[in-house]
């Protein structure tokens, strides 16, 4: 027998082979297996295992490791596949990424795979072959009624049919071969569409810049060049999206893979639509709206290597790319790159860490970049690159502010802005309303008692949306009935207050009858394909008004679009939170960036009570980052973020009184390793889903003397035993502090 002594149980003194592998659970701590002597693995492979009773599927993390004395390991059931699903460098960010978001392993790993490879299905595609006819059914002997049936079937879809179809219809697959021995049907692999070479699109040269954008490429390193991170600062209307694509073009190899993320693909179909054009069938995209099978199909495409430029959202940053040359963070301020539950990484971030690890260059590109990242490049880590001039021949908006103090105002809109929203009709041109609240209005109110309706679950009032006569909460998912009137005094004197995007649409359409009101948020958007249907109506270019959410300033492209109102700009100039400002100012930018991206200029009115705030004058400059240098100074002033590393930790209960015992049995433990602790504070909404929120505050000038802090912390705590109903959760670079 020749097999290796270390595979050899048998041999004495010398352990037999193990692996130590991660499960897909909110555990901190892995699990030691035997590998048999057949098996070879390598960290990053699916196995089978034992695991109490049944059996799970885990990942290798490493192998070869000396297995605790005196305990008999089970040993591994089987690989699933002889390759590591996860291949080196992907594990290696995942690993990174668990130890600095101290979220454990496993489900770092496990966050990895497409649902599928999860549920340890096999890495490969459903195979649906394709048949077609071939022959007539009056070939078949009178008596082979279901073969006739099923041929006639098919001659009724001249393209053929999937064989999942064709089984859906009530034929079988032994029918099929039945048909394919007498050669009256053929069979494909796939659908004739997708093999067809000239269906795909072809792939044009790249897009002509303009001169600022030229130069602004030149300052781009190539792909050849190793790791840098270069911050695009490009004003709305730019063309960082051109840039983008003159880029790729330019570096990526005929093999090469490039990474695109983006916040919400669902809301700018025309930016995918943008590189199909100049890239064809190598665009592939990647967002919550795929089903399972689409995102399996994806995954193995980058998985293969295969050379595609993948257009994503947060997670696409951990799919497991094996010919990486580049990655494009496109609007990286955007906080839904962070995610809020579960393992809370940033995906600009550790799309940066990626691009460490992979020694190719990130571009980070925004009009209103994170202080974050600006800091970053003040400090020259990132190379900033300026682009401030707009495409084409379009100037920036100009941005006035209108004092609404003591203004009438109708549905939230003072008479200066309805006589703006007016002329740019008459003018044959569109106007975008933006109003940060969707529903009618944020709050119902009694006037003769004083009553708001709250949510039962939450410390917050429900908000009334008329449409479909409820109220909701919009932290959790109560909703109720609405009311006629007071629910407890029954005084009919029960009343909306404030403004939500349904109400600023009704005093629209009552104001303006004869032009189009298109409202845009998340309730109108819910049903697939209605924002395709919304950006055809803005496309055509004809009068309309636009009112909307946030969701309005991400990154659209409306050339007709010459005047935004805001409705209110005063929501986060007193807030807590201490990112308030930043985020308030991105925003309002954002969204006065879709005004005159055209030809015709565009004109921005900030409706506010407090005109004299100096965020608010300073904005009309609309010069980005003097408003950046301000917050940074502040920001220093207060040792808040990017000058010091935060983390909190959070504590969730069916009592206040049991989160703040739990955090605070953890600040003094907090100091001793010389990391700072605010609180614990009961959270701004303090009950939420009927979970009673505090939260401790860390903040350290050193990050990696807090990491190495969370490190033990988070340990000491897993091994605790809690009160019932009490848990605990780590946000390390938190976006909400409040
Ligand atoms: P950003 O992403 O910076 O806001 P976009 O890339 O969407 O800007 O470009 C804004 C508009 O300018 C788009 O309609 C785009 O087609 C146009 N554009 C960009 N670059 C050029 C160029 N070099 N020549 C002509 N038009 C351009
Ligand atoms: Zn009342
Ligand atoms: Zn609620």
């Amino acid at each position: 027998m020749t097999a290796s002594p270390q595979r050899n149980p048998g041999l004495a003194g010398i352990p037999p082979a193990t692996a130590r592998i991660a499960l897909n659970r909110p555990l901190r701590r892995l699990f030691d297996y035997q590998i048999p002597n057949n098996l070879k693995l390598e960290p990053g492979q699916r196995v089978r295992i034992p695991f109490g009773r049944q059996s799970a599927t885990g990942l290798v993390v490493d192998t070869g490791v000396t297995p605790p004395e005196g305990i008999r390991l089970k040993p591994v059931q089987s690989a699933h596949e002889p390759w590591p699903a996860l291949p080196q460098e992907t594990f290696r960010l995942l690993s990174w990424a668990a130890d600095y978001y101290q979220h454990p392993l496993g489900e770092c790993l496990f966050t990895a795979l497409p649902p599928a490879l999860r549920r340890g299905r096999p890495a490969a595609e459903k195979q649906d072959p394709w048949w077609q006819a071939n022959g007539v059914p009056e070939a078949l002997p009178a008596n082979a009624h279901r073969q006739k049936s099923l041929l006639t079937w098919l001659h009724k879809h001249p393209s053929g049919a999937p064989a999942s179809a064709i089984v859906a219809a009530g034929y079988t697959q032994s029918q099929l071969r039945t048909l394919l021995q007498k050669e009256l049907v053929t069979q494909l692999n796939e659908a004739p569409s997708t093999v067809e070479p000239t269906e795909s699109a072809p792939e044009l040269p790249g897009p002509n810049l303009s001169a600022a954008q030229q130069v602004a490429a030149d300052q781009i390193p190539s792909a050849e060049s190793g790791f840098s991170a270069s911050l695009l600062y490009g004003i709305t209307g730019s063309g960082k999206t051109e840039l983008y694509l003159h880029y790729l073009k330019r570096e990526l190899g005929p093999s090469s893979q490039g990474l695109v993320l983006v916040p919400e693909i669902n809301l700018t179909p025309q930016t995918v639509a943008r590189f199909r054009h100049y890239f064809g069938d190598r665009i592939v995209v990647w967002h919550s709206a795929l089903n399972d099978s689409q995102r399996l199909t994806t995954w193995l495409k980058v998985r293969r290597g295969e050379p595609v430029i993948l257009i994503g959202t947060r997670s696409a940053v951990l799919l497991p790319f094996t010919h990486l040359k580049t990655i494009i963070v496109d609007e990286e301020h955007d906080s839904s790159y962070k995610q809020g539950e579960g393992f809370r990484y940033s995906g600009r971030d550790v799309a940066v860490y990626r691009a460490h690890l992979n020694q190719c260059p990130i571009i980070l590109g925004s009009a209103t970049p994170s202080l974050e990242s600006y800091h970053n490049a003040l400090s020259g880590k990132y190379r900033l690159i300026r682009l401030e001039e707009r495409a084409g021949n379009a100037q920036p908006p100009a941005i006035s502010l209108l004092d609404i103090r003591s203004r009438p105002l109708e549905g939230g809109l003072s008479r200066p802005a309805l006589q703006a929203i007016e002329r740019c009709l008459s003018a044959g041109q569109q106007a975008l309303v933006f109003v940060n609240r969707r529903g009618f209005a944020p709050v119902m109110m009694c006037f003769d008692c004083g009553h708001m309706v709250e949510c039962p679950r939450c410390d917050t009032r429900l908000t009334y949306h008329r449409r479909d006569r409820a109220m909701r909460c919009h932290h959790c998912d109560y909703q109720t009935a609405a009311t006629e009137t007071c629910p407890k005094c029954q005084s009919d004197a029960f009343k909306p207050v404030g403004q939500g995007t349904e109400r600023t649409e009704d005093i629209l359409t009552a104001q303006f009858p004869d032009t189009p009101v298109v409202r845009v948020d998340r309730d109108s958007t819910q049903r697939k394909g209605s924002i395709q249907s919304i950006l055809k109506q803005v496309n055509t270019g004809k009068p309309c008004i636009l009112v909307g959410t946030q969701m309005l300033a991400k990154g659209h492209d409306f050339p007709n679009v010459t005047l935004v109102v805001v409705v209110n700009a005063d929501g986060g100039l007193f807030s807590v939170d201490f990112r308030a400002p930043e985020q308030l100012i991105q925003t309002l930018l954002q969204v006065s960036g879709r005004a005159g991206r055209g030809e015709k200029s565009g004109k921005v009115l900030v409706q506010t009570c407090h005109s004299d705030h100096p965020i608010l004058s300073s904005l009309c400059d609309g010069h980005y980052l003097t408003l950046a240098d301000q917050l940074l100074a502040e920001r220093e002033e207060n040792q808040l973020p990017p000058f010091r590393a935060m983390a909190i930790f959070r504590g969730e209960a069916d009592t206040m009184e049991k989160s703040l015992q739990l955090l605070d049995t953890l600040k003094p433990k907090v100091r001793t390793y010389g990391i700072e602790a605010w609180g614990p504070l009961p959270a701004l909404i303090a009950r939420r889903a009927d979970r009673h929120r505090a939260q401790l505050v860390l903040c350290c000038d050193n990050r990696k003397q807090l990491n190495h802090a969370l490190g033990h912390l988070c340990q000491e705590l897993d091994q605790q035993k809690l009160p019932a109903g009490l848990r605990w959760m780590i946000d390390v670079d938190p976006q909400e502090t409040g």
